[in-house]
């Protein structure tokens, strides 16, 4: 039996790359001198992608005409245009909670490192200043006490509630609808929410529906001792209005793991005290990013036995 015909538009894990080479014939996009000829060469055999995080829309499916699935790596998949490919008939798969339990760890400890200044206090002991300067100083920010309102309480934001109930947390949250067996109090706009807490914890989806979400509005609502977490997408944060909500007071801090225009980080951010950044590390361990990756590979071996995806993404009702 001939194997399908795989495009590879980014390298990805040796333990996708090696599982792929045995399952089907494999073109890597990545190695070719000049891409759009090797496209126009063998665009019309491709029948899969295994797609890390590259753009993907009518640009690239145009010269897939007979792609039938794109299995994409991570649960975010707002670099796929979706609609685009619905049009084609082209399913989408993504990587659900096989990576929930790392970033929610991710989350709790950017939330410390930014209520207690560890990472500055780490640099103060590297730089020598505990010997030359004496002891860090006090932190202004403590955990305890605090409200955190969760914008987005799905797989990742259910697991970092739990965390945060543990270190004694209050907890409410708002999404577009009440959850049904959820006790957490919900607030049908995100202002409210901010109204409601001090400490913003951001892991809603990235996307035309969440675009700059978090506003100068929603940053005053949460108020001076206000501190913002985001481990969901840059996008959902308007990081012009965040910068000058921190140069100005009117929220106290941010810890965040995603940006706007990533691996770009404004200067004016990485210039402000009370901020932690962290490169976009969120589900970055082994063991994680390699069950990820075998979800890419077991969604594409499923689709050619079966004609049946594992972990579509929720669009794919409309198939
Ligand atoms: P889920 O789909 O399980 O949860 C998303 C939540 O966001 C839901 O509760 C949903 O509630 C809410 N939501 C979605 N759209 C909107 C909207 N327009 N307005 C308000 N609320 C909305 O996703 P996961 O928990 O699995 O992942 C969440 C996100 O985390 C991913 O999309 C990704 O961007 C990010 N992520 C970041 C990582 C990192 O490395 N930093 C790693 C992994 C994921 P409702 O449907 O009720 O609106």
């Amino acid at each position: 039996m001939t194997k399908p015909d795989i495009l590879l538009p980014r390298k990805m894990l040796p333990i996708v790359e090696e599982q792929l080479d045995e399952a089907f014939t494999v073109h890597r996009l990545y190695e070719a001198d000049d891409r759009t000829a090797m496209l126009a060469q063998i665009g019309g055999r491709i029948r899969g992608v295994a797609n890390g995080f590259v753009a993907m829309g009518n640009t690239l499916l145009a010269d897939l005409p007979n792609a039938e699935i794109v299995a994409s790596f991570g649960v975010g998949y707002d670099h796929i245009n979706v609609a685009d490919c619905l049009a084609a008939k082209v399913m989408v798969t993504h990587t659900p909670d096989v990576l929930n339990e790392e970033v929610a760890d991710t989350a709790l400890g950017l939330l410390l490192m930014t209520v207690r200044e560890l990472g500055q206090a780490e640099q103060w002991l590297r730089a020598g200043a505990w010997t030359g300067k004496g002891p860090y100083p006090l932190t202004q920010a403590t955990l305890q006490g605090r409200r955190m309102g969760i914008f987005g309480l799905g797989r990742i934001g259910k697991a970092i509630a739990k965390r945060a109930e543990s270190f004694g947390l209050d907890i409410e949250y708002h999404g577009r609808t009440q959850q049904e067996g959820v006790d957490y109090p919900y607030h049908a706009t995100l202002t409210g929410l901010a109204e409601a807490c001090d400490t913003l914890m951001v892991v809603a989806p990235g996307g035309a529906a969440t675009h700059h979400a978090v506003n100068a509005d929603v940053l005053k609502a949460l108020g001076p001792n206000g501190i913002v977490i985001n481990v969901g997408r840059g996008s959902v944060i308007d990081e012009a209005a965040l910068i000058e909500a921190l140069e100005t007071g009117t929220i106290y801090g941010a810890g965040l793991d995603v940006f706007e225009d990533e691996p770009n980080v404004p200067e004016a951010l990485l210039a402000l005290p009370r901020v932690t950044v962290l490169p976009h590390v969120g589900s970055a361990s082994q063991a994680t990013r390699n069950s990820m990756g075998q979800l890419v590979v077991d969604n594409l071996k499923s689709w050619f036995a079966t004609g049946k995806a594992l972990t579509p993404v929720p669009e794919m009702t409309r198939l």
